[in-house]
């Protein structure tokens, strides 16, 4: 027998048709002698519609805003859980819900971004004992403050994966509404090839660089607990992307993966000094100010007397991040300051980056045969990426992927 997580996402339980479906997908992994534990997500555009209504009464300036917050958005979530465990009962299968608290799930007080601290199994084990399905209101833990928390935009998939480390689960199936983890967005790119595996590691830097198919922290818990993890749609019966180390892939292609992001914005400051501790007084206010800084270039002069610096924040810190760099202003003495909301981030991903060489050449090639200008460049082990003006990130990303050859297997 073995344990089972299976996680359904908002498109899986967008009505109650879909809901039932998912409750004969559910049947399905116990007929088959399994125990299983469920993760739900709210109903497809219902996370949406709460956090519109938040923002029309609140602007989330305070914590206490953002503990309301999370006790409004975190709603959706429980609604699934209830009518998922109300299905598979009417099918004749033992079932309950459990929203975070009730487990409990516990998290920092980090409201509208917690933090898994701890998951006590105990109350959803003796549920599976009994041959009981557990469903669990994904998204949702709570605080050390008592009160109710959200783990993020995309937070179901973490739920999942942190309850199949906690259960010890043999498999966490991921279910969406495409059937896989492709080389890229399938919906930009028709051409798009699902893949068989990807290797942690890529998968991780895919998400972190916009591939949202699954929220990175999931990907992060997931290598670190060895928790396998396979990403498949509940509308066919086909088999998805597994999650595996590297080692798993037997031939390396180039590249595995394009990722983008539109979530960018970039800020630059000319003219500062060319002296030591600027970037210092720079960087300071802005990691107080709780920014987030992605990519950094810096151009010194030819007469190397100053230098200007770019970098890039994501779009919903670019008013905090231009309050910190003005509380710099007397000491950096910069002659301009811009910000530019219209960037966009395309990164290529892949292992085999480590043992291929003249990768950077062809993205920059691609790149440059379609007339489009790169701003700002960042590269790790494994991924390159660039910024470009935002009306040319699809173009990019189809450009590149028929660079890489990545439509063939
Ligand atoms: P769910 O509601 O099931 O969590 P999401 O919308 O969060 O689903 O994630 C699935 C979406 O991720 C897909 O519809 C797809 O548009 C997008 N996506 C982005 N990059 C990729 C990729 N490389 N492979 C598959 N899907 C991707
Ligand atoms: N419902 C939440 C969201 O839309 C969590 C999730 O779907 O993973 O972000
Ligand atoms: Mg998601």
């Amino acid at each position: 027998m073995a344990l089972i997580v299976q996680k359904f996402g908002g498109t899986s339980v967008a009505n109650i048709e879909r809901i039932r479906n998912v409750a004969t997908k559910v049947r399905k992994e116990l007929d088959a002698g399994n125990q299983v534990a469920v993760v739900v997500s709210a109903m497809a555009g219902v996370t949406n519609q709460l956090v519109g209504h938040v923002s029309e009464v609140s602007p989330l300036v305070t914590q206490a805003a953002w503990s309301e917050y999370d006790q409004v958005v975190s709603s959706g979530e429980q609604v699934t859980s209830g009518l998922l465990a109300l299905c598979l009962q009417q099918m004749g299968v033992g079932a309950r819900s459990f929203c975070g608290w009730q487990i409990p799930l516990k998290t920092d007080s980090a409201h509208g971004k917690a933090r898994i601290a701890e998951i006590d199994p105990a109350a959803i084990q003796a549920v599976l004992k009994k041959g009981m399905v557990a469903v669990v209101a994904g998204f949702q833990g709570v605080g050390d403050d008592g009160r109710i928390t959200t783990l993020g935009r995309g937070g179901s998939d973490t739920s999942a994966v942190a309850l199949a480390a906690a259960l010890k689960a043999d498999r966490c199936d991921i279910y969406t509404d495409v059937d896989g983890v492709y080389t890229t967005d399938p919906r930009i790119v028709s051409g798009a090839r699902k893949l068989e595996k990807i290797s942690y590691e890529e998968m991780l830097e895919m998400a972190s660089l916009g591939a949202k198919v699954l929220q990175t922290r999931s990907v992060e818990m997931a290598m670190n607990h060895g928790v396998v993890v396979q990403v498949l749609t509940s509308f066919a019966d086909t088999p998805g992307t597994l999650l595996v180390n590297e080692e798993e892939i037997v031939e390396q292609k180039r590249i595995t993966g394009i990722a983008f992001s539109r979530d960018e914005a970039r800020i630059t400051l000319t003219e500062i000094a060319n002296i030591p501790g600027m970037s210092a007084a720079l960087f300071g206010p802005l990691a107080d100010a709780n920014v987030n800084v992605d990519m950094i270039v810096q151009n010194v002069t030819e007469d190397s007397k100053s230098t200007d610096i770019t970098f890039t924040v994501p779009k919903g810190d670019l008013d905090s991040a231009m309050a910190a760099v003005d509380k710099a202003k007397t000491k950096l003495q910069y002659k301009s300051l811009h910000a530019d909301k219209n960037v966009a981030k395309v990164s290529i991903v892949g292992v085999g980056m480590r043992s291929h060489s003249g990768i950077a050449q062809t993205m920059f090639q691609a790149l440059a045969e379609k007339n489009i200008n790169i701003l700002v460049i960042s590269t790790s082990e494994i991924k390159i990426s660039v910024l470009i003006s935002e009306e040319y990130t699809e173009l990019a990303v189809r450009a590149l992927h028929a660079a890489f050859e990545m439509e063939q297997a």
